[in-house]
């Protein structure tokens, strides 16, 4: 047995996967936002809770919204800031009682969709979590591209390309700078600009009923949000050139994405013709757990 664990910005989901891959068990919690100790016993309340419903002694990976620093060996680039400098591989280790494995939560996602996912088989694959944050991971035939910093894909904190003036210097980041990609793409970042643009003060999934409805409004801030989506995926087309784009996190369930994106992108992909696909996750908008749990093999592989 498998577990894969997938701490995000407001859940912390946890998955027990047979060695084949089959799901046995799915577990969501509220994250326990800016408490760390707090953090550490939901996660090990959840494999506790996994192993009551399926077996005991499985192995435990977990996907962060962020990566452990090669160079400390702490947590660093995380979203969720409380995980910021800790040594969380090693404390939920001790924690747990057995070695786990750590690492970001878009590679995650990315490695799952393209093993069995939407992006089956294809040779280069950006997988993209858009949800409380921004995230990138890249997969090459069939492998998480690391990186020697550990931060291989992670676009988010690029400045936006291609900025409109009414764009510039854009909103303030958790990291420090002003008009990062998440600040805009993220679910916070899609009802911040709502707001901005004289909307109510409501959720992003709330933005995006309205536009379903037919109000002017939420459908003008869903435009920005294509338009923006698209500069900042060909941005990375441009560089990585991949087969295909998979999205994941709370707002990939925007289904119109799928067609509007790529209709938009071609303006700033430097090519001919764009053959890269944008398309939607397999696994559910929580796929990472799935990659989180793979980050062990199977026993008997
Ligand atoms: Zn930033």
């Amino acid at each position: 047995m498998r577990i894969g664990i997938d701490v995000g910005g407001s859940k912390i989901e946890g998955v027990a996967l047979t060695n084949r891959g089959k799901e046995r068990a799915r577990i969501r919690v509220p994250t326990p936002v800016g408490d760390y100790s707090a953090t550490l016993a939901a996660i090990g309340a959840l494999v506790d809770r996994l192993e009551r419903e399926t077996e005991p002694a499985a192995s435990v990976g977990i996907g962060i919204p962020g990566a452990i620093s090669p160079a400390t060996g702490m947590v660093k680039n995380a979203n969720a800031t409380w995980l910021i400098g800790r040594t969380l591989d090693r404390d939920l280790a001790a924690l747990l009682g057995r070695p786990v494995r750590v690492a970001n939560d878009a590679d995650c996602f990315a490695t799952s969709e393209a093993a069995d996912g939407a992006a089956r088989g294809l040779a280069i694959v950006f997988g993209v979590i858009l949800g409380t944050g921004v995230g990138g991971g890249i997969v090459v035939q069939g492998a998480p591209l690391a990186g020697a910093n550990a931060i291989a894909g992670e676009w988010g904190h690029n400045p936006l390309p291609w900025p409109e003036d009414d764009e510039r210097p854009g909103p303030l980041c958790y990291c420090g700078k002003r008009g990062c990609i998440e600040t805009f793409l993220s679910g916070p970042g899609l009802a911040l600009d709502h707001s901005a643009a004289g909307g109510q003060n409501i959720p992003a999934s709330e933005v995006v009923r309205l536009a379903g409805e037919g109000d002017a409004r939420a459908e003008a801030t869903l435009q920005r949000y294509e338009k923006r989506l698209a500069r900042a995926l060909a941005h990375v087309v441009n560089i990585l050139d991949p087969n295909a784009i998979v999205l994941g996190g709370g707002l990939s369930n925007i289904q119109r994405l799928y067609a509007r994106v790529p209709q938009l992108w071609s303006a700033w992909i430097f090519s001919d013709h764009v053959a890269t696909c944008l398309l939607r996750n397999r696994h559910g908008d929580s796929g990472g757990v799935r990659g989180a749990a793979c980050l062990w093999p199977p026993p008997d592989a």
